[in-house]
């Protein structure tokens, strides 16, 4: 584990590190570089699904643990932490820590939701990589990738109202988060997957202080729990309203335009 201070980042991707519409990262690589210079983990932390973000991984040359499909599962390259701690699985280099429901039981959960409303609901399990396509602006690879869920299902409502249907969802157990879809999951959260994280950074290094940066409702739990909580412009320069507690820091920029001025402004007020 790398780690010349003592701060750790974690980040949400679309809206966040990545533009909202192009899903670029461009405009935040001058920070990019300044955490990659320090040694300082970067953990990326998303609704995507783990293929989408080890594709981003890949481009980004990043080799921390992650946290995909909005805490469903950890994944933490083996050897990356001293310490040993219980996972649930070894998965292609990766301890795996799984916090979410199963797919198929998600679906099946949607399905009945659906059929006892009387409501229309299409989730990325209902679409064709087309579909998806056309709904989220992702190229073809990346829609692909998309639709590898494993314990978190992106939904659309075509009939019913939204209230209604979260409310049908609750009963059953679940939840739904909201980011730029509604995303139907069990009792996971990134909050959780994240204080998970933080407990094994800080078994490594006690004085740990984590950042966090987001921009919707289901990064919340995450921000909570962290020092620094950060929270980004949305497309349209407006923050949102749903996501205020009191120690939230506000980034002066959209997406990765605030996420690299934050991320500045931390680190040279920090250490490096
Ligand atoms: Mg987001």
């Amino acid at each position: 584990m790398p780690m010349r201070y003592n701060i750790i980042i974690f980040t949400d991707l679309d809206g966040t590190l990545l533009d909202l519409r192009t899903y670029s990262f461009d405009a935040a690589l001058p920070a990019l570089r300044m955490i990659a210079d320090n040694d300082v983990p970067l953990i990326l932390c998303s609704s995507k699904t783990r293929a989408e973000i080890e594709h981003y991984r890949k481009k980004l040359g990043n080799e921390h643990p992650f946290i995909a499909e909005n805490g469903g599962a950890l994944f933490i390259p083996e050897g990356y932490f001293a310490a040993s701690f219980p996972y649930k699985e070894m998965r292609d280099g990766y301890h795996v820590i799984e916090l979410g429901t199963p797919y198929a039981t998600l679906r099946k959960a949607l399905k009945n939701v659906e059929a006892e409303g009387g409501f229309r609901i299409k989730g990325f399990g209902d679409m064709t990589t087309e579909s998806v396509m056309e709904l989220t602006g992702l190229s073809r690879q990346e829609a692909e990738l998309s639709r590898q869920r494993e314990y978190d299902e992106p939904f659309v409502i075509e009939k019913g109202e939204e209230q209604e249907i979260i409310a049908a969802i609750r009963k059953k157990g679940l939840q739904v988060a909201q980011a730029r879809y509604l995303h139907l999951l069990g009792a996971n959260d990134k909050g959780k997957a994240v204080t998970i994280l933080k407990g094994l950074y800080r078994t490594a290094r006690p004085d740990a202080r984590a950042m966090a940066l987001g921009d919707s409702p289901n990064d919340l739990p995450m921000l909570q729990i962290v020092d620094v909580p950060v929270l980004v412009r949305k497309p349209d320069g407006s923050y949102d309203q749903r996501v205020f507690f009191d120690r939230l820091q506000k980034a002066d920029g959209i997406g990765p335009e605030g996420w690299n001025r934050a991320v500045i402004d931390f680190l040279t007020s920090s250490h490096p």
